[in-house]
């Protein structure tokens, strides 16, 4: 199996932490890489829980460096975005995932693949006409495709990325609030926000089968009333970053909708996810 972390060498810190490497990399994603097919997305299974059926994935970004190696995207993502080259990045994503989902479509893989997308992307305000148009120019079914948004510090103008929101949602698209419990999550914007679906981060799962009782019980309880709320809202959780038999239970004991994790599937290419398809029940 080569799938996700494959044994290609890994960025180091220092390299990432160089400037001139910095600027090269910028430089070749500017140039070559988009073209020459050094990035690829991967797909990682999301599975609903009560039936273990595989009814997506999350798409997810690697870079196959000619020297360098696999690298993953929180070594070039943030460059993307600081040397202004996020969104040709981001509508070159829309524009792969949007492919493949239309070839699943095609084949009849009834699934629905979830794309990450950048808070800058929302600020130049051209999210939604970009996704939009990508799905309609591609032919797929709007509901197939979920946008997974990041609460950031970064959301500075809300009301920019509500009428967006409202607008990719009009279209028929799905939005999910990504890595809710990992730092800047609100409640208020969890009720707030035109969104379908939250993401509980990994670092929430990963406590729930915690050594620590008194921990485990606290995330438990707090997971719990959130995965209340969150459907009391009309809206399906995922649970990411199960790693273990015990947190993938406890998820279900608690009414987790979907689970995502290296339990339930690696990150893979779109070949081999479809053969998990075929074998799934989900065709
Ligand atoms: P994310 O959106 O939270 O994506 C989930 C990350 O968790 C992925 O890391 C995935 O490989 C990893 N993961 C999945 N299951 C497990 C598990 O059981 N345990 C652990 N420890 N990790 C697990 P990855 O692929 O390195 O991506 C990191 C982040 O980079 C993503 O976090 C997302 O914020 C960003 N990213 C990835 N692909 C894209 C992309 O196409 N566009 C943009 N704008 N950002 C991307
Ligand atoms: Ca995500
Ligand atoms: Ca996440
Ligand atoms: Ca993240």
């Amino acid at each position: 199996k080569s799938l996700g972390r494959s044994s290609h060498q890994v960025f180091s810190p220092e390299l990432r932490d160089s400037n001139r490497n910095r600027l090269e990399l910028v430089e070749r994603l500017r140039g070559v890489a988009m073209a020459e097919h050094e990035l690829e997305m991967l797909y990682q299974p999301i599975v609903e829980l009560s039936t273990r059926i595989v009814v997506g994935a999350e798409a997810l970004i690697r870079w196959n460096h000619p020297e360098l190696g696999l690298l993953m995207p929180d070594s070039f993502i943030g460059l993307a975005e600081d040397a202004d080259l996020i969104i040709p990045l981001s509508n070159w994503i829309l524009t792969q995932v949007g492919r493949t989902l239309a070839a699943w479509q095609y084949k009849d893989f009834n699934v629905q693949v979830g794309v990450n997308v950048s808070p800058l992307h929302f600020a130049a305000g051209t999210l939604a006409t970009d996704v939009n148009s990508i799905v309609d120019s591609l032919g797929i079914e709007p509901g197939r495709l979920v946008l997974e948004l990041a609460e950031s510090k970064s959301l500075h103008d809300v009301d920019a990325v509500y009428y967006q929101l409202m607008d990719v949602r009009r279209h028929g698209s799905l939005v999910a609030i990504d890595d809710f419990g990992s730092g800047f999550s609100s409640l208020e914007r969890l009720a707030t926000l035109p969104v379908d679906i939250l993401k509980i981060d990994k670092s929430l799962t990963q406590h729930l089968d915690s050594k620590d009782l008194q921990r485990r019980r606290a995330m438990t309880a707090l997971c719990k009333a959130v995965v209340e709320v969150t459907h009391d809202l009309g809206k399906d959780t995922v649970a990411e970053g199960i790693e273990t038999i015990d947190q993938l239970e406890s998820c279900v004991d608690m009414g987790v909708t979907f689970g995502q994790g290296h339990l339930l599937g690696l990150p893979m290419t779109a070949t081999q996810f479809e053969t998990i398809l075929l074998q799934n029940g989900a065709h």
